[in-house]
């Protein structure tokens, strides 16, 4: 195998790497949890990392949903993990307007779900759209003009289970007519476990709707962008060489942490397969490999 290729992970491989990092950031979706159930292990995982005194963070893609509603998913499953812990793309869309200075006179147009108007309103943004701008309808007919406010400086696009051609209309309209508007995109997922059995669209899918109406890059504030990085190590006092991020996607996950310069794990127990992995044609290798997070405490127990 080629020297760039990642390692099976080992019980000296865990024993090092526990050794090695002062806290691990734990990608949701295919890793904490698959859609609504809980991935098997996790709580004695999770349990063991804290006794040996490691920091615990968990980053999601996902905007659906607030901190505050990601706080409440995790107690329903068992866990005990504060908001301040749970890093989600909806809190990273606020917080990126709050530090580029985002003036609270401007609104915002949100193409998403309430996890996303929720993070705005808690920051202090004035916003629109979301799951309300899915019932309204337009009629193609000659004459007709699409008018749209003139005070939006910022469209924040996530996955909108309510997505249809108003809101594209919309948010491109502030987009195209407005140069000084902001188009942010919370993830560029091109799918997620919308329920536990299947994957659907994911978020991906209507960034590249909008973008392409606009024809114009996104910002992208949630993995791979070390947006949320920064933002962390502001929180917290910790370093990313000592950091671990564990993950199920390389294109996001994975990538995240190497733009970071943080040790990374893949777990097989979500999206990536392990011919997928191994296959010629991937260029994102993570430093470690192993099935789900419960391999963690199983090797250190040995
Ligand atoms: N976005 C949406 C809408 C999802 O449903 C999912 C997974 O279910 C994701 C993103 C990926 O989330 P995570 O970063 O936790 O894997
Ligand atoms: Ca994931």
């Amino acid at each position: 195998r080629k020297a760039m290729a990642e390692g099976l992970l080992t019980a000296d491989a865990a024993r090092s790497l526990v050794g090695s990092v002062d806290a691990f950031l734990f990608d949701c979706d295919g890793v904490i949890w698959k859609g609504d159930e809980l991935i098997q292990g996790v709580p004695e995982t999770l349990e063991l990392l804290r006794k040996l005194g490691k920091k615990l963070v968990f980053v999601t893609n996902n905007s659906r949903k607030s901190r505050r509603q990601y706080s409440k998913k995790f107690k329903t499953l068992g866990l005990e993990v504060p908001e301040e812990e749970i890093f989600t793309s909806s809190f990273a869309a606020a917080m990126f307007l709050k530090l580029n200075n985002f003036s609270p006179e401007k609104k915002v147009y949100v193409v998403g779900e309430d996890g996303i108007l929720d993070e705005l309103k808690l920051a202090g943004f004035e916003c629109f759209g979301g799951p309300e701008d899915g019932k309204k309808n337009i009629m193609l007919e000659a004459n007709f003009y699409f008018d749209h406010d003139k005070s939006v400086g910022a469209v924040v696009v996530g996955l909108d289970q309510y997505f249809n051609y108003y809101k594209m209309q919309y948010a491109s309209l502030c987009i195209r007519e407005n140069p000084g508007c902001l188009f942010i995109a919370t993830n560029r997922d091109p799918t997620g476990h919308m329920t536990s059995v299947q994957e659907w669209p994911g978020a991906g899918t209507m960034v590249a709707a909008v973008s392409c109406s606009v024809q114009k890059e996104p910002i992208v504030v949630g993995k791979p962008s070390s947006f949320l990085m920064d933002f962390l190590l502001k929180s917290f006092n910790l370093e990313t060489s000592r950091m671990c991020m564990v993950g199920d996607r390389l294109d996001t996950d994975i990538l995240f942490g190497q733009n970071t310069g943080c040790k990374t794990l893949l777990v097989l127990s979500g999206v990536t397969t392990l011919p997928e992995l191994q296959d010629a044609s991937n260029t994102i290798h993570p430093d470690l490999y192993t099935n789900s997070v419960h391999d963690l405490v199983k090797l250190l127990q040995q």
